[in-house]
C-alpha cells in the first residue's frame, strides 16, 4: 500500500485548485456561450436568468465543445477538494481501508498523477 502516492494526488489537485486565479465559487454549470450550443461553464453568485443563460454576472469560461463543458461543471474546485480529503484520510490509516477500496484508491491517484499502474 503506497499512502504517498495518494498523498500525492491529493497535493496535485490541491494545488489546481489553488491556482484558479477567479473566485470560482460553486456550483459549475454549463451555459449557452454562442446561438445554441451549451459550450462554457459559469459560475454566479446572483444569477438572474434561466439555468443554462449566462448572466451580467456570472462568471463564465468557454470550453468550445459541450462535453467538456458537462464535465468540467461537475469537477469544480469543491470536488477536487472533496477528492483530495477523502484520499489524505485514507493515506493516513491505511490498514483500515478494505484492500478492494485501497486499490480504488490507488487507481484513482494515478489517474490523477497521470502514472502508469
Ligand atoms: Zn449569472
Amino acid at each position: 500500500m503506497s499512502a504517498d502516492l495518494l498523498r500525492r494526488a491529493a497535493e496535485k489537485l490541491r494545488r489546481a485548485e489553488g491556482r484558479l486565479v477567479m473566485t470560482w465559487g460553486s456550483p459549475w454549470r454549463v451555459v449557452i456561450t454562442d446561438s445554441e450550443s451549451g459550450t462554457g461553464v459559469a459560475t454566479c453568485e446572483d444569477h438572474q436568468l434561466a439555468p443554462h443563460d449566462a448572466c451580467d454576472n456570472c462568471e463564465h469560461f468557454e470550453t468550445y465543445y459541450e462535453s467538456v463543458a458537462e464535465y468540467c461543471s461537475v469537477m469544480h474546485p469543491p470536488v477536487a477538494l472533496a477528492l483530495a480529503d477523502l484520499m489524505e484520510r485514507a493515506a493516513v490509516t491505511p490498514t483500515e481501508v478494505d484492500n478492494d477500496v485501497w486499490a480504488e484508491f490507488e487507481h484513482l491517484a494515478r489517474q490523477i498523477l497521470c502514472e502508469p499502474s
